[in-house]
């Protein structure tokens, strides 16, 4: 399994669909200051499942849209498409697909769209099947400029948790706490049905 294309369109400095090909080894990607190189390592964190402005350098999410320049007026949506060859298959649920292809857009009137092999799916599944993998946007999967001395810098509490990222047991941490909150409400909704019921006895 390896990254094997990202596909971008709309997003950040991209107006024109532009596809960077991944080839078994080390990618580099050299380029001025502010010519994008940070802004495909953001499309990869977003096709990911990443909804924090800050963390994609951005004041909010609609920033994630091209916004024109002298050459090129601004765009309505933003997509990343990324190409995971699979080959040894590691999803079991995609056992039968060399390639799998996850789809992020997002529309400049705020609605989203997330696909799975061209599949409609919720974003939660996108960020789930990484965490199935241990590669999550805030595990160090993706290391931004800095971010190698700031994990010297962690504390016990802070670095257990990014092995648990590593490990894959955040996926299940989140189940927990969902499943904590159904109990917690289906409790109350408990409660309630038995209060109408002494009034109606
Ligand atoms: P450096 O080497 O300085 O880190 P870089 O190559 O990593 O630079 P990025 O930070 O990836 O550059 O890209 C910055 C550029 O992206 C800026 O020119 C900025 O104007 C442009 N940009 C970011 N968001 C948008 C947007 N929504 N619409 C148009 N351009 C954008």
């Amino acid at each position: 399994m390896f990254l094997k294309k990202i596909e971008i369109y709309g997003f950040k400095s991209f107006p024109y669909k532009v596809t960077i090909p991944f080839s078994p080894g080390i990618t580099g990607i050299v380029g001025p200051n502010g010519a994008g190189k940070s802004n495909v390592l953001d499309a990869i964190k977003w096709v990911l499942g990443e909804q924090s402005p800050k963390k994609l350098r951005v004041k909010e999410l609609s920033d994630l849209i091209f916004a024109g320049n002298e050459d090129k007026k601004k765009v309505d949506f933003a997509e990343v498409r990324m190409t995971i060859n699979h080959d040894p298959p590691v999803w079991e649920k995609y056992k039968d697909f060399p390639e799998v292809v996850i789809t992020r857009r997002f529309y400049r009137n705020g609605e989203s769209e997330f696909f799975i092999n061209q599949k409609p799916c919720r974003l939660k599944d996108i960020q789930f099947l990484f965490l199935e993998l241990g590669i999550n946007t805030q595990s160090y999967s993706i290391i931004d400029q800095g971010e190698v001395s700031k994990f010297i810098e962690l504390s016990p509490k802070e670095r257990r948790i990014f092995l648990e990222d590593l490990a894959g047991v955040s996926k299940f941490k989140i189940t927990e706490e969902e499943t904590k909150k159904n109990l917690k409400l289906t409790e109350e909704n408990l409660i309630r049905l038995n209060d109408v019921l002494k009034e109606v006895e």
